[in-house]
């Protein structure tokens, strides 16, 4: 299998990209896909989420795409077999400033990423909440994106801003950059709002979304504070199943 490249990515903040990184990449590691998360976002939470402590990193992300590392001496393993890591770190938050200058600025994490992607089934990068030069490496170096849209505000608004970002790469940095799904996520069905952003998304992305929908789920808020995913802290729980029922509408791309 050819390898493929997802950034999670919305400018909007707290919707959900990491918990579906982490939660979505455990699960195709559990259906026996070699799976890497991969965290460009400072705050680091992919990488806490997984029980790594992002204060105490000989190496992370960071190295990688300002100073030349390569992503094999960075790379970490976890506990659930088959989920790699590369870490990121408070450090991170600099690279935006550091970089203003540098060479293919915007392909940094794409050229990182080459020698190692073709290990892996499947790389997921956990993008920060902006549209700034990180999340721009991101795309630049994804083959798909997929947008977790929270249920609880209606989107369209901020999600016309990403997708002129993304038609703009598309134009000038990365021509191949397609839209893999819209994943609505804390969904409240006790909620009208809920429904109105479900039918909104539906309404203007129909092809596009997926037919998954991530519920409200206090064991997936739970999860990173015991440092496991999902699979592994509460498999059966709502959020659970709904993360691994994604997981099979990734898998049937074939
Ligand atoms: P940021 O933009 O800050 O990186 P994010 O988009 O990565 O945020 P998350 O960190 O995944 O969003 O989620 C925000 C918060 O909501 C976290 O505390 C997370 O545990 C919680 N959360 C995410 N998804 C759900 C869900 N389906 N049900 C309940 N809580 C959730
Ligand atoms: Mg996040």
């Amino acid at each position: 299998m050819v390898s493929r490249v997802y950034a999670v990515a919305n400018q909007k903040g707290g919707v959900g990209k990491t918990t579906t990184v982490v939660s979505l990449g455990a699960f195709l590691a559990a259906a026996d896909r070699r799976v890497l998360l991969l965290d460009i976002d400072p705050q680091a939470n992919a990488t806490s989420s997984l029980g790594v402590d992002k204060n105490s990193l000989p190496l992370s992300i960071y190295d990688a795409i300002v100073s030349d590392t390569s992503l094999n001496d960075v790379l970490m393993l976890t506990r659930r077999v088959g989920l790699d890591l590369i870490p990121s770190s408070p450090a991170l938050a600099g690279a935006e400033i550091e970089l203003v200058n540098a060479p293919s600025r915007e392909f940094r994490l794409k050229r990182a990423l080459a020698p190692i992607r073709d290990r892996y089934d499947f790389v997921l990068i956990d993008c920060p909440p902006s549209l700034g030069l990180l999340t721009v490496n991101a795309l630049a170096a994804a083959d798909q994106v997929i947008i977790p849209v929270q249920c609880e505000y209606l989107p369209m608004e901020g999600l016309a801003q990403l997708l002129r970002t993304i038609d703009l790469l598309r134009a000038n940095v990365n021509p191949g950059l397609t839209i893999r799904g819209l994943l609505m996520t804390m969904f409240d069905s006790r909620t009208s709002l809920a429904q109105q952003v479900v039918d909104e998304v539906r309404g203007h992305f129909s092809d596009r979304a997926f037919a998954t929908v991530v519920p409200r789920s206090v064991r997936l808020s739970e999860a990173p504070s015991y440092g496991e995913p999902i699979v592994d802290y509460a498999p059966h729980s709502a959020g659970g199943l709904a993360y691994e029922a994604l997981a099979k509408e990734i898998l049937s791309d074939g």
